[in-house]
């Protein structure tokens, strides 16, 4: 499925692939995620980019082939390919472990092609691997769970913790919150009772309207949803020496807020994108919890309506485009 135009439909296409190069894999794909990044992406909302252009980073494929220099995956392997696609390993963020801040950073779905797709070739130094089991359960926790989890750290570890948004990342987050002790207030679109009743379902003490305060200060609040003023309501919702961190790539414009909100030492912070160590730390604490996504499943050719689904806000955890089997088999797709 490929944007032609930033703000139009993606559209099905047959793209030719070369060959894969020394590090890359060429990727049969199970699954692919559908996260709101790509809705950015598809809106035409973020920098630099260049179409025509398959969207999606949050990949669940088969190995097919491999160039000469792949090292740790063959034919016939699981893998993930999350957002970070590639790192110059040169720069001073690079140098001092924070590659997911690189000068000349790429990324899945975004200014290299993503999982949108049956067949694509990957960078393998940047693939995760994966274990078996449903591969559309697996893909949501390539970057919602993934970024998310990044989010979850930098946000401390206080007993109660805010989420706005309670969408595919938070309904990960709140099972590892849960698992780790710790209360989770879920702040909704006000009026989604559906959602409401989603996050107390999983383990939310408390479910709510953004527009509504809890009823305690909290110790740190993350933002997943887009929305600029819910980071003035989030420094209202958190005690002082309390953190929001805002976990989202795109975001509307903060509004003016009184500085009494900041002041106590509370703080803002932005988590951007991953580090592969991020990637792999993570995934063995999902193993370890048996970490389990909520989906809703869509074939390829039905990308739209997933965007359509994520953006008014109808989905309960995450969407994900499922493949046919054969896509990820040597030989490729079946054709009529
Ligand atoms: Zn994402
Ligand atoms: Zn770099």
């Amino acid at each position: 499925m490929r944007l032609t135009a930033p703000g139009a439909p993606l559209e099905l296409a047959e793209v030719v692939l070369a060959a894969p190069r020394e590090h890359e894999v060429l990727l049969g794909v199970e699954a692919c995620g559908v996260c709101r990044t790509d809705l950015h992406v598809r809106d035409g909302e973020l920098p630099g980019i260049h179409c025509p252009l398959t969207p999606g980073h949050e990949v669940v494929a088969r190995v097919l082939a491999a160039g000469r220099a792949v090292e740790g995956f063959k034919a016939g392997d699981r893998v993930g390919v999350p957002w970070l696609g590639h790192t110059c390993g040169e720069c001073a963020y690079c140098r001092r472990g924070e590659e997911n801040l690189c000068v000349a950073a790429r990324f899945t779905g975004y200014t290299l092609d993503g999982g949108y797709a049956e067949r694509m070739l990957a960078d393998a130094r940047y693939c995760l691997p994966l274990p078996e089991g449903p591969a559309a359960e697996l893909a949501p926790l390539l970057c919602a769970g993934l970024i998310g989890y990044r989010a979850y750290r930098a946000a401390g570890d206080g007993a109660s913790l805010g989420l706005y948004g309670f969408g595919a990342a938070a309904h990960l987050l709140a099972q590892v919150a849960r698992h780790e002790g710790r209360r989770v207030f879920a702040f909704t679109r006000p009026g989604d009772l559906a959602a409401q009743r989603f996050a107390r379902e999983l383990g939310a003490v408390w479910a709510a309207g953004s527009d509504e305060a809890p009823p305690e200060p909290l110790d740190a609040a993350i933002l997943f949803a887009p929305v600029g003023a819910l980071i003035p309501a989030a420094l209202g919702a958190v005690r002082p020496g309390g953190r929001v961190v805002c976990a989202g790539i795109h975001m509307s414009d903060v509004p003016a807020f009184p500085y009494r909100l900041l002041w106590g030492e509370r703080s803002i912070a932005s988590v951007a994108n991953l580090t592969r160590r991020d990637g792999r730390e993570f995934l063995a604490l999902a193993a370890r919890l048996k970490l389990r996504a909520r989906v809703e499943r869509f074939a390829l050719s039905d990308a739209e309506r997933a965007l359509e689904r994520l953006r008014s806000g109808a989905l309960a955890g995450a969407a994900v485009l499922e493949m046919p089997a054969a896509a990820s088999v040597a030989g490729g797709p079946a054709r009529p």
